[in-house]
């Protein structure tokens, strides 16, 4: 009765189950305790090894009960064997990246990822001897034939930020292992709700944990997961850099995780019928989402992730300052805001946010105009939201 739930549950079911009496196997608390401690105490030499075996409790940096019940949750989210909590989306991705390459290796990215990620490859690893060539993850060609004989690793996102293309996982895993390179993923913009890149052959999974799986944007939180022989160096690292989440933001994004299924599938409605909506008004330019059959990787789209196409979109208006500026005044139920995957409906300007480095020629380099905006759709009532969209658009542009 308590917690041993078979594997065949449901996901549903299991993301409700996953963690919930860490630590407190006697008295379980329907709510898990928070458990600020910074060190246990130990009985003797003998009980610090049993520890240590164990995976028990010494010291917070290396291990706490309320990262460890994340870690199983997300070992559940993700379908993974091992994972480790972290206390961004960057502390992940950079754990992971930098336990993976040395000087001398060549890492192969996609040319359109989350702005700081790029900067990982760009601003800390270059300086390590670590080089990176960043191409188009949408065509197989092109990753074929940027592969060197020192790539040790492919990297891309799930659902890519901000142009929302979606590459094909398998078959850049495959590409990868024929390679002997790893191949990481950043399943963000999805979650482990949506769809699970390890089924799909990718060795390493990294979440911000921040955006949709806490959902309530309240915490700021990251994770890794994958093969425990993968995620054990990358939690090794972590211990030396310090990168893990505290107790309170483990106990928070674990609450926000337990409704991650039912948010994130009624923003996928929101955002399927808004993007559908906004495709058919004569002010609106491009929308870019993958449920649209306009979108160049839609049929992939349903092959990989079924009727759920995610709540991240990209709405592309005439470059207008003025009348962009009246649209996003005009809007009631979108707000603008340096977040995303919260359970309103956002908006943000990556020109001026996660692109801002990049030069206007460098934006267009990756399809990026002036006139974009990121929509994250959230879970408000989908007519109230579809109306607001385009009453602010008759506001603006008529
Ligand atoms: C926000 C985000 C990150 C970074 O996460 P933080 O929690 O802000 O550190 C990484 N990748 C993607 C796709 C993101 O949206």
């Amino acid at each position: 009765m308590f917690n041993n739930f078979d594997d065949d549950l449901s996901f549903e079911s299991r993301i409700l189950e996953a963690g919930a009496y860490f630590n407190n196997p006697t008295d379980h608390p329907e709510a898990l305790p928070i458990h600020l401690s910074t060190a246990h105490n130990v009985e003797d030499l003998d009980g610090l090894q049993d520890r240590y075996d164990k995976k028990g409790f010494c010291y917070n940096r290396n291990r706490n009960p309320n990262r460890s019940a994340l870690v199983e949750m997300m070992n559940c989210v993700e379908g993974g064997e091992e994972s480790i909590g972290c206390s961004s989306g960057m502390a992940a991705i950079s754990s992971a990246l930098i336990t993976y390459t040395k000087a001398g290796d060549h890492v192969l990215s996609d040319k359109t990822l989350y702005g700081e990620s790029v900067e990982i490859f760009t601003d800390i690893l270059e300086k390590y001897g670590v080089e990176t060539s960043f191409v188009d993850f949408t065509n197989l060609e092109e990753i074929k034939a940027n592969i060197k004989p020192n790539t040790v690793m492919l990297f891309t996102e799930t659902v890519s930020n901000p142009m929302i293309m979606v590459p094909d996982l398998k078959k850049i895993a495959d590409i990868a292992h024929e390679n002997n390179a790893l191949f990481i993923v950043d399943n963000t913009f999805m979650t482990g709700a949506l769809v699970q890149p390890l089924k799909f052959g990718v060795d390493i999974v990294v979440n911000s944990l921040t955006k949709f799986a806490n959902g309530h944007s309240d915490a700021v939180c990251g994770a890794v997961t994958g093969k425990s022989e993968l995620i054990k160096p990358i939690y090794a690292l972590q211990v030396l850099l310090g990168t893990q989440s505290d107790p309170f933001t483990s106990w928070l994004t674990m609450r926000g995780m337990r409704t991650l299924e039912l948010r994130i599938k009624k923003a996928c409605e929101n955002a399927t019928a808004l993007a559908h909506a906004l495709e058919k008004s004569p002010y609106v330019l491009r929308v870019s989402h993958p449920s649209l059959e306009s979108h160049p990787q839609h049929k992939l789209a349903v092959e990989q992730f079924g009727k759920n196409f995610g709540g991240m979109m990209l709405l592309e208006l005439p470059e207008d300052r003025e009348k962009m500026n009246k649209f996003m005044r005009s809007l009631n139920l979108c707000h603008y805001a340096m977040t995303l995957g919260g359970y309103r409906t956002t908006m943000a300007y990556p020109p001026m946010s996660s692109h801002s480095n990049f030069t206007k020629e460098e934006r267009l380099a990756i399809g990026l105009t002036d006139g974009m905006l990121r929509i994250s759709v959230g879970i408000e009532n989908t007519e109230d939201l579809v109306n607001d969209f385009l009453q602010a658009l008759e506001k603006a542009y008529a």
